[in-house]
């Protein structure tokens, strides 16, 4: 795939941008290393006022920054702007969280014969990321933010589709205060991540995009032997019981359908509702989606704007055709409209059954599928059977229901009463095809860094018994 920016809004190519070519990759790397020599000493402090200061420019710079976003991937201004405050807020939470996620920890020194023993977090090296343009400044921000925190340097290959951000980033982690070559983006393809990966350099790696892309990744980086974390794709269950509040279910269900026009991993995809209340909620879920305004995402009315990409849009459409040809039905949307631009209509279908591939197939459009379930086991059954498990909802006020769906749905998180969405303070992740491994939170922070042992011996030696001698 070509690196540009081209607006989805129109169509039209808007620059072009040259690879780097094999000695200019050469640099960075061998820049990247000698970076780190040097950015590992530097204190907590420093670090914490350059990621402020990161922080202090990324909010002065929101309005400029969101309309790049949305010139690069259409999706809303406002979304933009709301992405860039979100940015801000997780460099300021880990600038000053960072010391006491990163503090030693102190082990019980009589229990392994030691006068001090305590384990270090230490930061790895040079890491490179993968990301894709979906949200594409919180993406690499979310390892960014904690990753630079603990002393680690940053290689970003961001998405072909969004160039401006990708460089945007580096140059504002540069102005921020960051030493030279501590967070650098390289304009490279896909087809390069592999010699990338290999480089003895570069020592881990993450990525956030499609399965098959985690499956490629790890399979280099297994071979290579360099740990990884993989943020995969999803098609969450969202399910609806009896004693939930129907109308804001059905709205937050519209919005977690719709947000970033569509094109989210933990966006709600499979709508699982009990059939005591299937008539009314899908009354009320149509008429939301319905309601979602299409359009220019640089207009503050609009609540979807286009497909970031024109494959996407193929895609989608070729999902819900599939669908529809094995008996679908559509209550909303399902045609896109003339004009220029990769547009598609919030659509609902119900008749789902398992021959229809977005039965097991993630749908990275504004396309919502309802099915209805006769009990809470059949409504946890359906949910499950996915190959996905990275966020669901469940919609309840009974307890125990809740108890239920906290401990048997298969998914790196579960949002009750609410949609599911990324916080600086909660563990992000999924189970299954959905990846391993955790983004924010200290297990965010801890991802890129390694448990070192540190043991202090009393004088005699510690004397280990031959039991623990290994
Ligand atoms: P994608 O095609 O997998 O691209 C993501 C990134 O991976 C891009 O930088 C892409 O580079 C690169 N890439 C693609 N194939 C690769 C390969 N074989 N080896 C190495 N790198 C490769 O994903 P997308 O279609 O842009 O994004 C949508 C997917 O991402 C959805 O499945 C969505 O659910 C998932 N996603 C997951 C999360 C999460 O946190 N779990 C968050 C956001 C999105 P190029 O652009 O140069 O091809």
């Amino acid at each position: 795939m070509a690196i540009a920016t081209t607006d989805p809004t129109t169509g039209q190519v808007v620059e072009q941008f040259d690879e780097l070519t094999a000695q200019e990759l050469e640099d960075r790397l061998a820049r990247a290393s000698a970076a780190f020599v040097q950015y590992r000493r530097t204190s907590l402090e420093q670090r914490a006022g350059w990621m402020r200061a990161a922080a202090d420019l990324l909010e002065a710079e929101a309005q400029a920054t969101a309309e790049m976003m949305t010139l690069e991937m259409g999706k809303t201004v406002k979304a933009a702007k709301a992405e860039v405050g979100k940015c801000a807020a997780a460099c300021r939470f880990y600038a000053e969280h960072a010391a006491s996620m990163l503090a030693d920890e102190p082990v019980d020194a009589g229990a392994v014969k030691a006068a001090q023993a305590y384990v270090r977090w230490q930061p790895l090296g040079p890491v490179l990321a993968v990301m894709p343009w979906n949200f594409p400044l919180w993406q690499a921000m979310r390892f960014a933010a904690p990753a630079l925190m603990a002393g680690n340097v940053g290689l970003l290959k961001h998405a072909s589709n969004v160039p401006r951000t990708a460089l945007y980033m580096e140059d504002l982690f540069r102005r921020a205060g960051f030493p030279a070559d501590v967070f650098q983006t390289l304009l490279i393809g896909s087809g390069m991540v592999e010699q990338v990966l290999r480089d003895d350099r570069v020592v881990a790696a993450t990525l956030t995009g499609s399965t098959p892309a985690g499956r490629s990744v790890a399979s280099i980086a297994g071979d290579a032997l360099k740990p990884t974390v993989l943020e995969l794709g999803g098609s969450d269950p969202f399910v609806v019981m009896p004693s939930a509040d129907l109308e804001r279910a059905a709205e937050v269900a519209a919005t977690a359908r719709c947000q970033n026009n569509g094109q989210s991993c933990i966006a709600a995809k499979r709508f699982i509702v009990h059939e005591q209340v299937a008539d009314e909620f899908e009354q009320l879920f149509a008429k939301a989606m319905a309601a979602l305004v299409v359009g220019d995402p640089r207009d503050d009315q609009t609540d979807v704007g286009p497909l970031a990409t024109e494959q996407g849009r193929v895609d989608v459409e070729e999902l819900v055709e599939d669908a529809v040809d094995h008996g679908a039905v559509v209550l909303v949307g399902g045609q896109r409209a003339d004009g220029p631009g990769w547009f598609y209509p919030p659509t609902l279908l119900t008749g789902i059954t398992k021959d229809m591939r977005m039965y097991s197939e993630e749908v990275f459009g504004p396309v919502a599928q309802l099915h209805r379930v006769p009990d809470l086991d059949a409504a946890i059954a359906l949910a499950n059977d996915s190959e996905f498990g990275l966020g669901s909802n469940a919609w309840t006020d009974d307890p125990a229901e809740q108890e239920r769906f906290a401990d048997e749905l298969q998914a790196g998180m579960v949002f009750i009463n609410g949609m599911t969405a990324s916080y600086p303070e909660l563990p992000f992740g999924g189970i299954k095809t959905s990846g391993y491994g955790r983004e924010l939170s200290d297990l965010g922070m801890r991802a890129f860094c390694s448990a070192k042992t540190v043991w202090v011996g009393t004088g005699d030696g510690g004397r280990p018994t031959t039991a623990h001698a290994e």
